[in-house]
């Protein structure tokens, strides 16, 4: 896969006037604190806005108010590979890693991670780390290669800067490595603390910082980045901006489920007449199709088809006022319900109930979704017994 990376300046950053504007600030005045904490949700802005700021600290040309975006530091630091630009993130042990892991083990997952966006989530980077059903954190090597690292010279440039995302997640023997150097630091080192909220932060982290905090981005900014972003959702986005409480990344994942709503409905039609038909070739291309789309989009897609199954029932049942559903669903159902009945309802909801919970302790999709395929036959195929009631 080709990525692209786009330099971090503050002008990609919606919103978050302010902030920019007090770092830039301290930056022209050479007072850069050497410990910031910057606090805020992961859509806010606080990582993005770290981000902006170790780029433009770097920036061989900067101009007014940002950094160039086309010099070679800059291209450095939007690939992640600048070398006075250090990233600490939590990390577990895998398969592969099995003495304690420090973020130096996972910089390539974290660069490819990163590529897609400046707002990381824990969730996100469990998933892209491959350890949904584990729980991350700093530990101690963490801090011995921080200690490492701040001892070199720098290499280019005059910064040395530490972007070190949820230190919520440090353990207490590495913070206790690091007190020292975060309260004294050499000259033009800069900690940049990125956290999702300073409740479990240790004490003895969070007093030595200076804390910023991320508020959540305003309407019109984030409009506008979303309209740019997606200018073919025009109609979607104030009532998402509305919704999503000033937050980037969770008007992302709304606009990216209502695209997953369309596609799931064509994909629930399909498969239902291709398992009624046992069209065996069809089948097997949907299921890779599905297999492909990745576990949280199955589980949603399994979910909407639970919901139509339960519609079909209903209007079976002759309580179409109960259930609710668009143009295109109500046509497809008002020929479908004929098969969805008291004879084989219980046991269509199990089915779907079971491949749920499944798909989230993860299940191979490809055995589950042939198998439903096949089951999905059997049930449909059930008579519908003469009499309703
Ligand atoms: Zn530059």
């Amino acid at each position: 896969m080709l990525v692209i990376f786009e330099p971090m300046r503050f002008n990609e950053i919606p919103g978050q006037d302010a902030i920019r504007a007090r770092l830039l600030q301290a930056v022209k005045t050479n007072r850069v604190s050497h410990a910031l904490m910057l606090s805020g949700t992961s859509g806010s802005g606080n990582f993005a806005l770290a981000l902006a700021l170790a780029q433009y600290l770097q920036c061989t040309s900067p101009v007014d108010d940002d950094s160039c975006g086309v010099c070679p530091a800059c291209h450095q630091s939007a690939q992640f590979v600048h070398p006075d630009i250090h990233f600490v993130f939590p990390v577990a042990r895998t398969a592969k890693i099995k003495d304690e892991p420090s973020s130096d083990d996972f910089i390539t997952e974290w660069r490819q991670y990163l590529s897609a966006g400046a707002y990381p989530s824990l969730e996100g980077w469990y998933h892209a780390m491959n350890i949904e059903n584990k729980q991350a954190g700093i530990f101690k090597k963490e801090a011995q290669d921080i200690l490492r690292k701040l001892n070199f010279k720098s290499y280019q440039s005059d910064y040395k800067v530490i972007i070190f995302w949820m230190p919520e997640k440090m353990n207490t023997t590495a913070a206790n490595k690091l007190l020292k150097i975060i309260e004294e630091p050499a000259d033009h080192t800069v900690f940049l603390f990125v956290t999702c909220g300073t409740d479990e932060i240790l004490p003895t982290i969070l007093s030595r910082t200076q804390l910023i905090k991320v508020p959540k981005i305003n309407s019109e900014a984030l409009y506008q980045k979303l309209l740019m972003e997606y200018p073919d959702q025009e109609k979607l986005l104030r009532g998402i901006v509305q919704r999503s409480q000033g937050d980037y990344l969770l008007a992302q994942q709304m606009i990216d489920q209502s695209d997953q709503n369309l596609l799931n409905r064509d994909r629930f039609f399909r498969w239902m007449r291709i398992s009624f038909g046992l069209q065996i070739p069809e089948i097997t291309q949907w299921v890779s199709e599905i297999s492909d789309i990745g576990r949280e989009r199955q589980k949603w897609f399994l979910q909407y088809s639970l919901g139509m199954i339960r519609n079909n029932y209903l209007l079976n049942r002759g309580m179409a006022e109960l259930a609710v559903m668009d143009d295109e669903e109500a046509a497809f159902s008002s020929r479908f319900n004929q098969f969805i009945h008291s004879g084989n309802i219980e046991g269509l909801m199990s089915e779907f109930d079971l491949a749920i919970a499944q798909i989230a302790m993860n299940a191979n999709p490809k055995i589950l979704l042939t198998d439903m395929s096949l089951q999905l036959n059997r049930l449909l195929r059930i008579p519908a017994v003469a009499a309703k009631g």
